[in-house]
């Protein structure tokens, strides 16, 4: 890593040590935020006998006439996430971060998820700010972000799904 790097790293990690801060959270609760930031995908942590998770909805603008546009980053952290209601059934493959290959799984098409605390971030590639705000449960998703709370929720709950391996398949001439 290059000097000037390290100093911008630096900087970056005060301004989130403040924006933290300011929330009057204990600092573990924001790792699944953190890891998402970093990292990409969502994720979900038990720690100190709270659950944890962070689910992200991706939103593209885009320009048809400038043909330019950028991929908003909208990453929900919540604390102790509790699912109140799920619908439909979508099948899908997913790869889990523990695991090496992807397997077929049954996801609900969209949920309504409440958490004892709800934190939106705003992730803008355009003018490289996270926009950080608390929010009001209980929130809605569906499609990907949906998919993902649940394969979240399962995770902090110890839930096992079953899961139909990609050697189930068949390839077949068309
Ligand atoms: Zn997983």
């Amino acid at each position: 890593m290059q000097k000037d790097e390290i100093q911008k790293l630096l900087k970056f990690s005060i301004s989130e040590k403040e924006a933290i801060k300011s929330l009057n959270l204990p600092e573990e609760v924001f790792l699944p935020l953190f890891f998402s930031i970093r990292f990409g995908g969502d994720w979900s942590v038990n720690k100190n006998s709270k659950k944890l998770m962070s689910v992200k909805e991706k939103v593209t603008e885009y320009d048809t006439d400038k043909k330019i546009g950028y991929t908003l980053e909208k990453i929900y952290l919540f604390v102790n996430p509790v699912l109140l209601k799920e619908e439909g059934v979508v099948y899908r493959m997913e790869k889990c971060g523990n695991k090496n290959e992807r397997e077929l799984v049954k996801r609900p098409y969209s949920v309504i998820v409440d958490g004892k605390y709800i934190l939106e971030a705003v992730l803008n590639p355009k003018d490289l700010k996270i926009a950080i705000k608390h929010m009001k449960g209980p929130l809605k998703f569906h499609g990907p972000a949906a998919y993902g709370a649940s394969h979240e929720i399962d995770h902090l709950n110890d839930i096992k799904n079953p899961k139909i391996p990609f050697w189930d398949f068949e390839y077949v001439l068309g």
